[in-house]
């Protein structure tokens, strides 16, 4: 029985004032017991010593939304996984969308990331998904286990016993256009179904999010798919009413 996670990427979004008052909202929101996913924030670097303080003793976990694939040195403005650690950051966004398209991150680079959280003993939460132009293209599941793809050769499948996925198509992201529950199904079945080619036990406990305008309207719908395990929510996950409902429709 793999246990859903609904996780809030804030992105470069808030100031200190109004992620103290978001964070508290959703502890209040979220205490013990009142929603059955995993719940987890992911702020901006410099409100994670914040986060921690807020979250302390809760049931919300704390995320990253980057990290870099080095431990150490002169490598100006980057932040490194022991540095997150820090903070009892438990799980670190690696490869999503804007980090590919507007730093580009390679499939390659994703997979040193990859590799780096997790040999600091944190959770990657690996994000693939396809452009528009690449579904139209009739390439949406070649991009996504081609991205898929680069962490298996990279780490191998055991890494992703202790790694969760995100399928969001690009399209979907802040666009307010939502995959439908059967795109987004179809697509989390090919992900898994290109585990399970190397081992059907890790395939069937790997957790697979969806993320690309989840609302608290639609949330439901696509978290009871089969296949789909939660969710990775940005823009709704800003706001502490909205994401607690998103949070609330795991059944
Ligand atoms: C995201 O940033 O991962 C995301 C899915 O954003 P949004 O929910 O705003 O589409």
């Amino acid at each position: 029985m793999r246990r859903s996670i609904v996780a809030g990427n804030w992105k470069m979004n808030g100031s200190l004032e109004s992620s103290t008052e978001l964070l508290k909202a959703l502890v209040h929101g979220l205490g013990e017991g009142s929603s059955k996913a995993e719940v987890l924030v992911c702020p901006p670097f410099p409100y994670l010593p914040l986060a921690q303080k807020v979250l302390s003793g809760s049931a919300i976990g704390l995320g990253a939304q980057n990290a870099s694939e080095r431990n150490a040195g002169a490598f100006t403005g980057e932040v490194s996984v022991s540095m997150l650690k820090e903070f009892k950051t438990r799980y670190v966004i690696v490869g999503h969308s804007e980090r590919r398209s507007l730093y580009g991150e390679s499939n390659d680079l994703v997979a040193q990331k990859f590799a780096a959280v997790q040999a600091h003993g944190l959770c990657p939460i690996l994000c693939v998904g396809e452009t528009l132009e690449q579904r139209d293209a009739g390439k949406a599941e070649l991009v996504v286990t081609d991205q898929l793809g680069a962490i298996l050769n990279h780490c191998g499948v055991d890494a992703l016993k202790q790694a969760v996925i995100a399928y969001e198509p690009v399209w979907a992201i802040g666009t307010g256009k939502t995959a439908t529950p059967e795109q987004a199904q179809q697509m989390h079945g090919v992900l898994r179904a290109v585990v399970a080619r190397r081992s059907a036990p890790i395939a069937g406990q790997l957790r697979i999010l969806y993320g690309g305008s989840v609302n608290a309207k639609n949330a439901q719908e696509l978290f009871a798919q089969p296949d789909i395990d939660g969710g990775l929510v940005g823009g709704a996950s800003l706001k502490a009413d909205e994401f607690i409902s998103i949070c609330k429709s795991v059944s």
